[in-house]
């Protein structure tokens, strides 16, 4: 299938699985296809350096399965982590091969990737929290610092500025998290590397002296471990003992912390002896051992035995002084526990971290996972339960969004683009009329995610609508949106209030508040307050109010029966009253019905035409007004005409009808706002003449903007095919409305 050199590799990767993964028994074949699929999926890709990209994966699984080892799935997810961002395949493809655990981890480690593409580094905090809410299992932590201690051991074959870039991205966010992860060794390094990179100088300054030293500091450790190993050899002990200096970037961060000189730091080291032994008090004899050949210092002494550290760190800690005078850290331990803090997901937990990194909700998981580790092997746990202590739940009542300029924005999840809109300005909100999340148009209450992209379109004449409060969950949002709504009502009742005044004054009408709330009630007002606002936005209320008014003072009064009417109309909703009062009117006009006489526009010899106030079509519900010259006008019922036509003349409107066979051309109005962008507009006509084959009258289109707003007149058959073009239209992209035009 492939050459010996990657059989080779295959083979080493495999091995490298069997003597570090202990949780779970090793799918050797899922590693093998994962391996050969990435080979295929980066077949045609270099890195930088001019190696098969293939290398990079393949070192990263390598970091995973030796430095990091948890199980197979993240070591075939560390294979697979790039062919998504870099190749043709797809997570669906990755699904397909791997099962969904893979892709999930897959999915995760690419999203994060994308976040860190376009934006500016700021605030470092957010930032880490942000890839800690895009993170719902801890494997893909894993793979992400694999991935970082790959690229930075091989960051030099990038451009200057890429250097710089991802090592202070990793400075700033991935080292800090590794060490919250318990990755001790992984987090060292990735300082180190990125040091190197972000100050050359000092970093030389630093390895050079070390460097120079270093004989010096041998001899030292050499002569101060001396009597201890002897006395151990004597007690029968096994054990390991080492002493190393701090590793660059922290002999660096104290040099400016401590406001110290290399010279006094550069020897701070830890001595640290390892005992082969599965009895925890050999720790404390050995400590007796080393506190008789040198004299320690109580203060500094640590019992992390008996008492662990939350994430389960366990050793001793103490100070010693040498005989010249020196202090000496020293550290004892068993064998296991060193394994715990070295590779351990939990280990080395705030081990000498700075204070503020101390997140009780990060410690609390961690104690969860070492539970769940150590009772693994205990209790024989399925590797479900497993599993599901992978799955990390941080910071996911929280998401991090972005403005299309990189700016951040931290929001309550569930959070949508509106609360977005009002999270950048009050303004922003209120006239927001669509979105696009990561490029694409969404509604306004798609929930958004941790790490998408929001651009928010606005237009100068739009207004809050009623339905948002609805679904924003930001106070902000609510609260802007509430006091909208409060002040349009307060100075819509003041307009209503005015205009109704006026109107009164001018017909001389007397009537006591117990008449007014009469006919209020008849027409389904709940209050004048209710009234005034509605006829704020429309006069048309004012008017019919007057009338029913004017009518209760004329003798006979009008038939109850007949306000209904004038109410219900409104409404446009028939009743059964509806149809006793046109009797009447239909006596001189009765069997209307508008059928295929289209053409002549005549029907058992009485002329009708369609008004174009609200250009009716066979399927609406339509009215039919007797005029004085043109026969009868058809109107549809909800045109806001019909109130003044009632009031002109109740008497002259007739019920109408359509007839079965109703056909010809109609003209059919819709109106359409959208995001202006290059080839809408013939994509709807485009739509309209393939779908329907019909015609189009007219197309008038104003942008604004990012959108635009148009109408569009066509030549319809009937109401079905309207609403069907109107849909289709809506099911477009870039539309945010299409509706049935009404002016
Ligand atoms: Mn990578």
């Amino acid at each position: 299938m492939f050459s010996n050199y990657y059989r080779k590799k295959l083979d080493e990767l495999l091995a490298a699985c069997r003597n570090n993964l202990s949780s779970r028994k090793v799918n050797e074949n899922l590693v093998s296809n994962a391996f050969r699929f990435a080979l295929e999926a980066h077949k045609n890709d270099k890195r930088a350096s001019g190696e098969p990209y293939i290398s990079h994966p393949y070192e990263v699984s390598m970091i995973v399965a030796k430095e990091i080892p948890l199980d197979d799935i993240s070591v075939a997810a560390a294979l697979l982590h790039d062919v998504v961002e870099d190749t043709k395949f797809t997570i669906n493809d990755i699904k397909a091969e791997f099962g969904d655990e893979v892709a999930e981890i897959v999915d995760g480690a690419t999203q994060i990737e994308g976040i860190f593409e376009n934006y500016e580094l700021k605030q470092v905090e957010s930032y880490k929290k942000m890839i800690l809410s895009m993170t719902s299992d801890i494997r893909v932590m894993l793979i992400k610092f694999a991935d970082r201690l790959h690229n930075l051991r091989t960051l030099e074959f990038l451009s200057d500025s890429r250097q710089l870039r991802m090592a202070q991205e990793t400075l700033e966010i991935y080292a800090p998290l590794a060490h919250r992860f318990g990755l001790s060794n992984v987090k060292t390094e990735l300082e180190d590397l990125s040091f190197k990179y972000l100050d050359k100088k000092a970093y030389d300054e630093i390895a050079n002296k070390l460097k120079e030293k270093k004989r010096e500091r041998d001899k030292f450790i050499k002569k101060f471990v001396e009597p201890i190993k002897d006395a151990l050899n004597e007690g029968n002990y096994k054990f390991e003992l080492s002493g190393r200096a701090k590793h660059i970037y922290s002999i660096y961060r104290k040099i400016k912390t401590r406001d110290k000189t290399f010279d006094e730091i550069y020897d701070l080291f830890a001595v640290r002896i390892i005992l082969d032994t599965d009895n925890k008090y050999d720790c404390f004899a050995v400590y007796g051992i080393c506190s008789q050949i040198y004299i320690p210092i109580p203060e500094r002494f640590k019992n992390y035995i008996s008492l662990p550290k939350q994430n389960g760190y366990q050793s001793i800690h103490t100070t010693l002084m040498s005989k010249e005078g020196k202090l000496v850290e020293v550290q004892i331990r068993t064998r296991e526990m060193h394994e715990i803090a070295e590779k351990g997901i939990a280990a080395h937990w705030k081990y000498k971290e700075n204070v503020h990194l101390n997140d009780k909700k990060i410690e609390d998981w961690m104690k969860s996972i070492r539970d769940t580790f150590e009772n693994a092997s205990r209790d024989d746990i399925t590797s479900k339960q497993l599993i599901e202590s992978f799955k990390l739940n941080l910071f996911q009542d929280e998401i991090y969004c972005f403005t299309p300029k990189g700016e951040l924005k931290i929001l309550p999840s569930g959070a949508t683009p509106l609360d977005f809109a009002f999270e950048i300005h009050t303004e922003v909100g209120m006239r927001c009329i669509g979105a696009k999340v990561n490029g694409r148009i969404v509604t306004l209450d798609t929930p958004l995610k941790s790490g998408n992209q929001v651009e928010i379109i606005t237009s100068k004449n739009s207004k809050p609508k009623r339905d948002w409060e609805k679904f924003v969950v930001t106070h902000k949002a609510k609260s802007d949106i509430r006091k909208y709504f409060n002040s349009e009502r307060r100075e819509l009742i003041a307009k209503g209030k005015e205009i109704f005044d006026k109107k009164v004054k001018k017909q001389k009408i007397h009537f006591d508040e117990d008449d007014f709330n009469k006919v209020l009630h008849k027409i389904k007002f709940k209050s004048s307050q209710d009234f005034f606002c509605e006829s704020g936005r429309d006069e048309n209320k004012i008017d019919l109010v007057i009338k029913l008014l004017l009518d209760r003072n004329k003798i006979p009064q009008i038939d109850s029966a007949q306000e209904t009417i004038l109410a219900e109309n409104i409404e446009a909703e028939t009743e059964v009253t509806f149809d006793k009062y046109v009797k009447d009117a239909r006596a001189a006009t009765t069997g209307i019905f508008i059928g295929n006489g289209a053409t002549e526009k005549e029907m058992d010899g009485i002329k009708y035409d369609f008004a174009q106030c609200c250009n009716p079509i066979p399927g609406d519900d339509v009215i039919g007004f007797i005029t004085q010259t043109e026969g009868i006008k058809i109107h549809r019922k909800n045109c806001k005409n019909i109130v003044n036509l009632f009031l002109i003349d109740p008497q002259r409107v007739v019920e109408i009808n359509w007839g079965d066979s109703s056909a010809g051309e109609f003209t059919g109005g819709i109106k359409i706002i959208g995001e202006d962008k290059p080839g809408i507009l013939n994509e709807i006509t485009k739509t309209i003449s393939k779908s329907f084959k019909i015609n189009i009258k007219s197309l008038n289109i104003n942008s604004k903007g990012n959108m635009f707003e148009g109408t569009l007149i066509l030549a319809v058959e009937n109401l079905k095919q309207l609403n069907a073009i109107i849909d289709k239209i809506n099911a477009q992209s870039g539309i945010f409305i299409a509706e049935r035009f009404n002016g």
